[in-house]
């Protein structure tokens, strides 16, 4: 709808054109010519690098990269709007691309926060020299995330990861799981316990850790319900010896990470928007090209309305997308409580949008090579990643009355 473009800065109008037509001059005609590639249970080659080479071509494997180290860095003023702009058009096309990708910018605005000088000269000017080159974020361990997310500021709820310092620098202990881009990345920030006995928003540290740091093993390539060209893996840490230098934050890096979740939440909202558009779009088209009863679907009133909640649905996500987007963009005060309440309903609504697609192309809706079903998959995944349905909603009610919200569940005695 065309009134949602209307406010964009001639920046977000140049980057969503230049996204679109990379969509849709590359990678949907991929997509379309072989919809096996998802399922090849060999990881390396489900993605082939010359995507990842053509997403470099438009600069949109590196936002967020200062530009003293060759990366596009989007007005600081409405960066978040951007990044959600760029983000829904990528996952119109695919979504487990797009997460390959914003797991870069994301990572990418901590480091720029966080890390020294001369690390992020060297790791920045490889990402930009590298079009593989990819960077991960690891929270999630098999004693869960959500008391991650909450937090659960107690020492039973801290993190199985630990992190000791040693002569000249740090040794990392543990296991990180679920990770996005976990099997292919180059670098690595690690979150683990650095203060047994102490609850997790004192004692939980941030560490940069390169792939080839002795110690340190990718176990795993996780096979995911959608998103799948995101190569989602498990990574394990064995006396993993990092200088010094390598700490991010110490003690505070939960909290510290605010740099990362709020415009982390706006961008899972808008890829998973891109998925609810690709779903409409697709949608109209084939209720507008293909007859029942002697005539369009589109005029038999039921398939109608299922299409007006399609769209409704869809723009009263991109609605508060926009507003939360705004609130991180202006650091206002109500930004922790939208960015969740974008992050959630876009989960929730766009999974029924797809649920809608699925229906109107009746038998069709379930074949793998019609694509419908994959967004499906792709729009299901949305529930879990950043935090689960009921620890968002818990997330908000924190920001929103923060005096009284429960703080902490505790142990049953
Ligand atoms: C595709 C994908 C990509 C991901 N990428 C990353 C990544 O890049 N980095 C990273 O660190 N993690 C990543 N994750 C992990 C993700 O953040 C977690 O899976 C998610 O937050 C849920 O945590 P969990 O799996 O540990 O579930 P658990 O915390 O074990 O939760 C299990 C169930 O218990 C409920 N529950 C838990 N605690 C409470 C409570 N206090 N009150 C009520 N209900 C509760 C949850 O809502 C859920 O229903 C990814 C996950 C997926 C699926």
């Amino acid at each position: 709808m065309d009134s949602f473009n209307n406010d964009l800065t001639e920046e977000q109008r140049l980057m969503k054109q230049s996204c679109r037509d990379f969509i849709d001059r590359v990678v949907s005609p991929f997509l379309r010519n072989d919809w096996q590639r998802e399922w090849n249970m060999n990881p390396d080659e489900r993605l082939p690098k010359e995507i990842l080479k053509a997403a470099d071509e438009i600069s949109i494997r590196t936002l967020a990269v200062p530009e003293k180290y060759g990366g596009i860095e989007l007005n600081s003023e409405t960066e978040v709007r951007s990044f959600a702009i760029i983000a829904e058009e990528i996952a119109r096309g695919d979504s487990g691309l797009a997460d390959k990708l914003v797991q870069n910018w994301k990572v990418a605005v901590l480091l720029r926060n966080l890390a020294p000088e001369h690390l992020q000269k060297k790791w920045f000017t490889r990402l930009v020299e590298d079009h593989t080159f990819l960077l991960a974020h690891c929270l999630t361990e098999p004693k869960g995330a959500s008391d991650r997310w909450l937090p659960y500021n107690v020492p039973e709820a801290a993190m199985d990861t630990m992190a000791q310092r040693v002569d000249g620098g740090w040794k990392i202990n543990g296991r990180k799981q679920f990770i996005s881009n976990g099997f292919d990345a180059g670098l690595y920030v690690v979150y683990a316990n650095t203060k047994p006995g102490s609850g997790m928003l004192e004692g939980t540290s941030s560490f940069l850790v390169p792939r080839e740091t002795p110690g340190l093993e990718v176990v795993r390539c996780n096979e995911t319900i959608g998103c799948r060209f995101m190569n989602n893996g498990e990574i394990y840490f064995s006396d993993c010896f990092v200088p010094e230098d390598h700490l991010l934050c110490e003690g505070e890096a939960l909290s510290k990470a605010a740099i990362y979740f709020r415009p982390g939440k706006i961008i899972q909202a808008a890829k998973n928007l891109g998925v609810g558009v690709a779903a409409f779009e697709k949608t109209s088209a084939f209720v507008q090209s293909y007859e029942r009863g002697g005539k369009l679907l589109i005029k038999h009133q039921s398939v109608a309305s299922r299409l007006a909640d399609m769209a409704t649905r869809i723009t009263s996500v991109r609605t508060l997308l926009n507003q939360a987007a705004l609130a991180v963009d202006t650091r206002s005060s109500d930004a922790d409580a939208l960015c969740n309440m974008a992050k959630v309903f876009a989960s929730q609504e766009i999974l029924k949008v797809c649920e809608n697609a699925l229906e109107l192309h009746g038998g069709m809706g379930a074949m793998l090579d019609v694509g419908i079903e994959k967004l499906f998959r792709d729009a299901s995944i949305f529930l879990h990643m950043d935090a689960t349905v009921d620890i968002s909603h818990f997330k908000i009610v924190k920001a929103m009355f923060p005096e009284t919200a429960g703080k902490y569940a505790g142990p049953e005695n």
